[in-house]
């Protein structure tokens, strides 16, 4: 496992050098600051000082130390909004879908008019529960993140279009769904042509064992059309109903922890990222950090540009502040200070160095043997 120097791993628990070597020496395992320890050692001391630690990765030592992992008491815990994805085949209407929702939503008034593509947004039912809908091309929603057993999503629904029929990428979206561990609901959609076919898409999906409640198994269809807006009512009920099961929660007490949907270099306000919050609240004014990317929550601002002082779970918005663009994927963390933050973005920035210098050496010794 990767080792970390002592005087990193006190810098990151906001300890005092000194304070760690005494209990390593009281431990049984003398070492000094500029010494390293292990992984199971690290994850010990992190113990031993009243954090909570587990190895998420045994090669990323350091997010058990950026990454609050205490448990969170049951009393802490709040229902959250379920966060959905809307997959399926190219040009079968996932987009449309999603704009059919968001405009209804939009007619219920909740900040007049304009709306930004920022990746994520909230739709509120009648009911007045909330539903989070990913609006990114459906298998980023799930790649890269699945390698550390995350997943961004609690629902997927996936589209067929019941003209066209299961296609290539709808069985790809049905994959990852199901990789992630998700339930599913089938919208098929474009119910208003001619020639749309809800059996044939109940049969093609059937033969993948994705068979619809009515006959006797436990998948969701729901005949809809994002142009005439048929079905897209039962498809929010749906979503309701799946979320009563799952029964989504999460503390929003501790600090702020997301997930990256989407970034880019915005001219007048610099990187800008849309996070999905997953667990706690992220305030105005927290420093952050992400991936080697650091800086202070400038503002949190929704779908609508109106900004807010806090996020909680569940909740997308968009992020100014950092020092740099995050990719998508990547967890964002709040840290206790800015100290923390440089310390971890130094020692991720060496890490990377690092790793790049060897991926060098390798290369080349490759192409040694290469050449002889
Ligand atoms: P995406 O690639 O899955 O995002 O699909 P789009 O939402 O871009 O839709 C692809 C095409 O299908 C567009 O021309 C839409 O206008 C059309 N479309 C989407 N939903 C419906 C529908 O319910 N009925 C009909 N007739 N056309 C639809
Ligand atoms: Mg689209």
């Amino acid at each position: 496992t990767d080792p970390i120097l002592v005087a990193e791993l006190a810098s990151r628990m906001a300890f005092k050098s000194a304070q760690v070597v005494q209990k390593l020496f009281e431990m049984g395992m003398p070492t000094t600051v500029n010494e390293s320890v292990d992984a199971d050692t690290a994850v010990l001391i992190v113990e031993e000082f009243g954090h909570k630690a587990k190895i998420i990765n045994a090669a990323a030592v350091e997010d058990v130390l950026v990454e609050d992992v205490s448990e969170d008491s049951p009393e802490d815990l709040e229902p959250r909004p379920p966060v959905v994805v809307v997959m399926g085949h190219v040009d079968h209407g996932k987009t449309s879908i999603l704009d059919a929702l968001r405009k209804a939503n939009v007619a219920d008034g909740e900040a007049g008019g304009i709306t930004q593509h920022i990746g994520a947004y909230m739709v509120k039912l009648e009911g007045g529960e909330r539903v989070v809908f990913v609006d990114t091309p459906g298998h980023e929603a799930f790649t890269g993140l699945r390698a550390r057993g995350a997943s961004m999503t609690d629902v997927a629904v996936l589209v067929v279009a019941a003209d066209d029929g299961v296609m290539p990428q709808t069985v790809e979206a049905l994959n990852h769904a199901r990789a992630a561990g998700v339930p599913i609901i089938v919208a098929m959609n474009k119910m208003d042509k001619e020639g749309a076919d809800p059996e044939k898409v109940m049969r093609q999906l059937a033969e993948h064992e994705v068979i619809p409640e009515e006959w006797g198994g436990n998948t969701m269809f729901v005949p809809v059309s994002a142009h005439t807006g048929l079905g897209l009512d039962d498809l929010l009920e749906m979503l309701a109903l799946q979320t009563e099961i799952l029964e989504l929660k999460a503390n929003p007490q501790r600090r702020g922890k997301g997930i990256v949907v989407e970034s880019r270099l915005d001219r007048g306000r610099g990187p800008v990222a849309t996070v999905l919050v997953q667990n706690g609240t992220f305030n105005q004014g927290d420093t952050v950090v992400v991936g080697s990317a650091t800086g202070r929550l400038r503002a949190i601002v929704d779908e609508n540009s109106v900004q807010h002082r806090t996020a909680g779970p569940s909740i997308p918005f968009e992020l100014l502040g950092l020092d740099s663009v995050p990719e998508a994927g990547q967890e964002i963390f709040a840290v206790e200070n800015e100290k923390q933050a440089r310390d971890i973005v130094r020692y991720r920035k060496d890490m990377e160095r690092e790793q790049g210098a060897e991926a060098k050496k390798r290369a080349s010794l490759d192409e040694l043997f290469a050449n002889m």
